[in-house]
């Protein structure tokens, strides 16, 4: 069996891995300190422990950690899209954008995902595996510690869908919540999902005060399903039903995403039956223009229609903005760096490319 990662457990979890062999609890709060203050990815850095501990905690346990291979900064805006090589040599990208209120880190939540969204690039080959709370630590880690800098900020947006990595995404908000760790406040951290919804009610009950994002991209079950499969499984009035219950719980606004698709969900009709069905709740509307991929043969909406679902939207008290493109130079969506870059490189040697 392979050794146990230490970046991926509590600190509850490493103080009674420390009881039982034997060792004080303050040791624990020490080496959680080591590795999520100080980003330290090997136990023989923990200086404060004694080399007959360290010995022995490295017959069993390990600290992950993932290599940068690439780095793209755009010109633009200042964005900076990271390509990670996991240990297992997987790749996964995070993005790294700067806004008035600091640094915002989108982070990957699993290799590939199995949502099937049809205009999104990171479901395309399936989902490849879940990451760890330890693989997603990394990713924040290592974009401070490449730009020395904090990251303000964190949004699953990455590959993945964070609600069908459930436990380990709940982990890895927890250890970055821990005071004794990176110490980020809940309300810096929001959470996007395509709409599974026992999953938003588990959420809800977790009492972490983060922001639900939900990915809508139509009022209408019947367009909803020919773009997200998730829609067969789970209606909108239960995904209404569910952001209710996560507003009555928790009194965080929710967030819907809408990516405006030219022809698709960007009628007058769409937007009625969207003021119809969120007018008077707590939400935000994010209206992003498609980012077309070529798997997916459509366009974006035209930035009138854009500026007109906006317009409407505000008119009826729905507080809604338009998502501003990021990075625009330095590849696309999510997902379409990962695979253009396994495509052009995978065959050579991936070791050689880390920086
Ligand atoms: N699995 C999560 C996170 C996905 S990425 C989710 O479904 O919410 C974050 C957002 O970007 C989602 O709203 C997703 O639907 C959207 N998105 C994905 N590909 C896109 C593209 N090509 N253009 C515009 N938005 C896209």
């Amino acid at each position: 069996m392979g050794k146990i990662d230490l970046k991926s457990i509590t600190l509850e979890e490493l103080k009674s891995l420390f009881k039982n062999i034997g060792e004080k609890e303050y040791r624990a709060d020490q080496t959680f300190g080591f590795i999520h203050k100080n980003m330290c990815n090997s136990i023989k850095d923990i200086t404060v422990l004694s080399n007959g501990l360290k010995d022995k905690l490295e017959k069993e346990y390990t600290i992950s950690n993932i290599n940068i291979i690439k780095r793209y900064d755009s010109k633009i805006d200042n964005t900076k899209k990271y390509l990670f090589l996991l240990e297992d040599n997987n790749i996964i990208e995070s993005v790294a954008m700067e806004y008035k209120h600091g640094l915002s880190l989108c982070v990957s939540t699993q290799v590939g995902c199995r949502m099937g969204c049809k205009f999104c690039a990171s479901t395309k080959e399936g989902l490849v595996r879940d990451l760890t709370p330890g693989e997603m630590l990394s990713q924040v880690y290592a974009v401070q510690l490449d730009l020395n800098t904090q990251v303000n900020n964190i949004v699953l947006m990455g590959s993945g869908e964070p609600l069908d990595n459930y436990d380990n995404v709940i982990k890895f908000l927890n250890i970055l919540h821990d005071e004794k760790g990176k110490n980020l406040s809940y309300r810096n951290m929001t959470l996007s999902t395509c709409g599974i919804v026992p999953k938003i009610y588990s959420l809800a009950d977790e009492n972490i005060p983060i922001t639900l994002s939900i990915s809508l991209h139509s009022p209408f079950d019947e367009v909803r399903k020919s773009i997200m499969p998730i829609g067969k499984k789970y209606f909108i009035m239960d995904i209404i039903k569910a952001c209710d219950y996560y507003v009555n719980k928790t009194n965080r606004r929710i967030t819907f995403e809408y990516t405006l698709i030219e022809g698709t969900n960007d009628r007058k009709e769409a937007l009625e039956e969207l003021i119809r069905l969120l007018r008077g709740k707590l939400c935000h509307i994010n209206l992003i223009p498609l980012n077309p991929i070529k798997e997916f043969d459509k366009n974006s909406s035209k930035m009138t229609n854009v500026e007109s679902f906006k317009e409407g939207l505000n008119k009826h008290g729905i507080s809604t903005t338009i998502r501003r493109e990021m990075g625009s130079d330095i590849n696309a969506a999510c997902g379409q760096l990962r695979r253009s870059y396994i495509e052009k490189s995978y065959k050579r040697n991936i070791n050689s490319l880390v920086r």
